[in-house]
């Protein structure tokens, strides 16, 4: 490692101890700048990667709110506004409550690169609360986004920082954030939020477009093998928003889903999973996957297998960071599994992509195959400016031509540097060289 390299990834770990995933994040971008470094003797001399690792702004707050038994419950809210240089920060927020800083921090540093391989004109930033949605009643999660909004609304705007749904956050929960800005600002200010609902101003198949982008995605990929989806056996992790539209699209492209998850366990559906049930259950009923098979016939319910645990042809980690580990790589290649691709952010742990690298299989990084959303975010902003909307059709036709040049970008990198088949490599050179264009554009600021 170049020793610039080295003194940037030391300062940083010791400006930010016990920032493990966002360290993660870095560490994985840094090093496939390596080959750059020498080619391009301003990343140092202007001191990009000091200025590219280090947030513009870090906002903390505290969210007071009531429970329905007339508790007053206490969380932390946050937002971090990690680089504006190719347009205002953009990013989901997500209420969990694994959430903290080092969560948040690494999010909205993946969101820089992934925003910048769009192509559309959007900095990176992410937010989100420790609140956890599960159990809790619709006027409980209506009175902590009102609550939320009451201290986020300072910070953000259309051309400052435009936030968006994440783990835990969706049309729901942005309906109501865009209620209470509506009613403290008094203004309309559609801009300000984007996967609000069709009917708020949203777009149609912003909701799809996670899902469907990172299938687009595994297409044009395994189309360089001369391969598709069709006849492929799948395996998707999670059963929300991004897994369910994921594994709807798999199926469109001919591909069959065999088995899906959450925080529970793992359902396997032999005849293929049926999506009306696991939509019904998560996106009406908000009930947990293990109700799937007293629906199905012949399906099951595994609560201590991941979905990585059963054969399959290409594997869709759906869920969340790192819960696909070096050993689930092993068991998804000694299965027979030809490709993976990320549908979350970082889910699958670093070692477990050099053993699938190593082994020839195929590997997206989230940050190129799930951009299809905050893709269609910006898409949904471009309507809101132009007071337009657009059909289903035009948005899909969009995000699938935006998810091919994302392909093509991530390509034309990894062989210009003679790594042909490295997606990582692509995505992360392809994403940082337009961001660090504009930091140098810009000057010292
Ligand atoms: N949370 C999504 C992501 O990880 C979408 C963000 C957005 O739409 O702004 O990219």
């Amino acid at each position: 490692m170049s020793t610039y390299l080295k003194r940037s990834l030391e300062t940083l770990a010791s400006r930010n101890p016990a920032q493990d995933l966002f360290m993660q994040a870095v560490t994985e971008v840094f090093e496939s700048l390596e080959p750059l470094l020498a080619e391009i003797p301003d990343i140092e001399a202007k001191a990009i990667l000091e200025r590219i690792s280090e947030p513009e702004r870090q906002i903390m707050f505290r969210v007071s709110w009531v429970d329905d038994r007339g508790r007053i419950q206490v969380n932390r809210g946050y937002r971090v506004g990690f680089s504006s240089a190719l347009g205002p920060y953009k990013g989901g927020m997500r209420f969990h409550p694994s959430v903290k800083l080092d969560v948040i921090k690494f999010l909205a540093f993946e969101q820089i690169f992934k925003n910048s391989l769009t192509g559309l004109g959007i900095g990176g930033g992410k937010g989100g609360s420790d609140f956890d949605p599960k159990g809790k009643s619709d006027g409980e999660v209506m009175r902590f986004c009102q609550a939320f909004m009451s201290e986020l609304y300072h910070f953000v705007g259309e051309d400052t920082d435009v936030p968006a749904g994440d783990i835990g956050v969706g049309a729901r929960e942005i309906g109501y954030l865009a209620g209470q800005y509506k009613r403290l600002t008094k203004s309309f200010a559609q801009g300000v939020l984007t996967g609000k609902q069709v009917g708020l101003g949203g777009s149609l198949a912003r909701k799809e477009a996670t899902g469907f982008g990172a299938v687009y995605f595994a297409a044009e990929m395994l189309a360089t093998r001369d391969d598709s989806l069709k006849g492929k056996n799948c395996v998707v992790s999670g059963s929300g928003n991004v897994a369910i539209y994921c594994a709807r699209k798999i199926q469109e492209l001919g591909g069959k889903v065999l088995a899906m998850s959450d925080s529970s366990g793992s359902i396997h559906d032999p005849a293929g999973i049926d999506l009306d049930i696991v939509s019904a259950l998560k996106e009406v009923e908000r009930a947990r996957i293990d109700e799937y098979p007293k629906r199905r016939h012949g399906s099951k319910f595994f609560p201590e297998q991941k979905v990585w645990d059963f054969p399959c042809d290409v594997a869709f980690p759906c869920a969340t960071q790192n819960e696909l580990s070096l050993d689930d790589a092993k068991a998804l290649l000694e299965n027979g599994c030809i490709a993976v691709i990320e549908g979350a952010n970082m889910p699958t742990q670093p070692e477990a992509i050099s053993l699938l690298r190593q082994k020839d299989a195929l590997f997206a990084p989230g940050k190129a195959a799930n951009a299809g959303g905050v893709a269609v975010s910006a898409l949904e902003m471009q309507q809101n400016a132009a007071l337009q909307n657009w059909t289903f059709a035009q948005v899909d036709e969009r995000l699938k031509t935006i998810m091919a040049e994302i392909h093509k970008d991530c390509t034309f990198y990894a062989n210009k540097y003679r790594r042909p088949d490295d997606y990582v490599f692509g995505a992360n050179v392809a994403g940082f060289l337009k961001v660090a264009e504009a930091v140098n554009c810009y000057g010292v600021i």
